[in-house]
């Protein structure tokens, strides 16, 4: 146990508690924080209690114990649409305050857009947590390194596992840009021992 401890607070630890209710049920949410040994906060949500801090190790339980129950393929699949699902909730938790929802957001370039949105998300996590991220522009791709992740704390895995991160990334940038799909993928992880958990963006949406 370290002595400090690193959290998400709690209006990010609701966003994250009912969007995974939202996917899997209240007795799927259920059996997964049982999995991950979080009675307490289990308890909490059956009393309907989501505005949980949840520290790093939770989060990372959590998305351990997603894999155990539903395989290393299925359970990533899983956080994928929970990060997903993450997306509107935040919106309405944090949007108003980050410029989200403004006109001039909404009328700016597409390019313009997906630029200043990437760093107002980005400096969401930095300001309202204890998760880092950089971000890195390079000519075809924006490069979101997770510095510090709650996602993968403390594990070690065989392949990139942040898939939380990624649906999270991947509905801000369809919304963000008015309905487009971006290639997104995990090139790095801190849990395979490389230095960040890294997000390849790609700049030139697909479609
Ligand atoms: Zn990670």
């Amino acid at each position: 146990m370290t002595a400090t401890q690193l959290y998400y607070p709690d209006r990010m630890g609701k966003i994250i508690l009912q969007a995974m209710e939202e996917i899997l049920g209240r007795n799927g949410l259920s059996a997964i924080l049982n999995l991950a040994s979080l009675t307490d906060l289990n308890h909490c949500v059956s009393q309907q209690e989501y505005n949980q801090p949840l520290s790093f190790q939770a989060i990372s339980g959590i998305h351990s114990a997603l894999e155990r129950f539903y395989g290393p393929h299925g359970g990533r699949g899983v956080a994928l649409r929970i990060g997903r699902a993450c997306f509107e909730r935040g919106l309405r938790e944090f949007g108003d305050a980050y410029g989200f929802t403004d006109l001039a957001f909404r009328l700016l370039p597409l390019q313009t857009r997906f630029e200043t949105g990437a760093s107002a998300l980005a400096s969401l996590f930095n300001k309202h947590s204890d998760q880092r991220v950089r971000l890195q522009h390079e000519e075809k791709f924006l490069l979101w390194h997770i510095e510090r992740c709650p996602l993968c704390w403390e594990r070690s895995t065989d392949s990139p596992t942040c898939q939380m991160a990624v649906g999270l990334l991947q509905e801000s940038l369809y919304w963000m840009s008015g309905g487009k799909i971006y290639h997104l993928e995990e090139i790095a992880c801190l849990a395979c021992g490389d230095s960040a958990c890294t997000i390849r963006i790609e700049k030139m949406p697909l479609s």
